[in-house]
């Protein structure tokens, strides 16, 4: 008998860390759906197929995801990368902007577990991971990001443990500063100072994509069988240094 390929949707899947992750997953052996508003960089590599969706909206999730178990039989992954950012000071957020953000990194993420762990659960086995960001503890310019990606967090714990016991895993990665070409752009408007972030990341040196998707293909392998609920940081030490060096080296 042949073995079913497993199946794996990764939203947001058509470029930047998304695409990375989309790309590793398929070296791994799964069969990659990017699940994303535009084909993106799916052209670039066939194996990876496109189904156009839009996170944000729950109706047309539960269509394409129920339309992809179907067709292959089953569903296994879902990693929830699709996020966007909109940087601006909290008095001057328009609640367009605000509403923006929220739809698609929290309840985006939402909308996708739910139509993932319907299958999922009845077919006894699946693995979730949410892509969460180091700026859910706080990050002053970004308001619905951080709350959002500090939402996802606490999404990914209860889902963790709500279906530990019916075999479906649910996990976080969050990540540093990873060099993307949205990052990029970043710099280049300058939203963002590539000093300034270097001197804070206790490596010194940005995230590689492919170092998100290491920490994705691990947490949706085998070899993290009994991890559930957790939020796992790639961030070259961020989180553990709160950044204030000493002013001369200890004797
Ligand atoms: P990106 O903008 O390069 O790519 C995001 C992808 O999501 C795009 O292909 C876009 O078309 C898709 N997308 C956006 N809205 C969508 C929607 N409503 N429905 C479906 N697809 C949609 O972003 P990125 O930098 O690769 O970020 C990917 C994830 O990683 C995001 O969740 C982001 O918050 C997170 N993250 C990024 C960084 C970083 O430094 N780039 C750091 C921490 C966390």
């Amino acid at each position: 008998m042949t073995e079913r390929i497993q199946t794996a949707i990764v939203t947001g899947g058509a470029a930047g860390i998304g695409w990375d992750i989309a790309l590793r997953l398929l070296a791994d052996g799964y069969r990659v759906i990017a699940a994303d508003l535009v084909p993106g960089r799916t052209a670039e590599q066939p194996d990876v197929l496109w189904r156009e969706l839009d996170v944000t909206d729950h109706a047309a999730v539960s269509r394409v995801f129920d339309g992809i178990a179907e067709e292959f039989g089953g569903l296994d992954v879902l990693v929830n990368n699709a996020g966007i950012q909109r940087h601006r000071a909290i008095e001057d957020l328009t609640w367009t902007e605000w509403s923006a953000v929220v739809n698609v990194n929290l309840n985006g993420v939402f909308a996708c577990l739910q139509a993932a762990g319907r299958h999922m659960l009845p077919a006894g086995g699946g693995r979730i991971v949410n892509i969460s960001s180091v700026s859910a503890r706080g990050s002053a310019g970004r308001a619905p990001y951080s709350t959002t990606k500090a939402a996802v967090i606490g999404l990914t714990s209860t889902a963790g443990a709500e279906w530990a016991a019916r075999g479906v895993r649910v996990n976080a990665v969050a990540p540093g500063y990873v060099d993307t070409g949205v990052f990029r752009q970043g710099i280049e408007a300058g939203t963002l100072s590539l000093d300034t972030i270097l001197e804070r990341i206790p490596a010194k040196r940005l995230a590689q994509a492919s170092e998100v998707a290491a920490a994705v293909s691990f947490l949706v392998s085998d070899q993290a069988s009994y991890m559930n609920g957790q939020t796992l940081y790639v961030d070259g030490g961020f989180m553990v240094d709160y950044g204030i060096p000493l002013a001369k080296k200890p004797e």
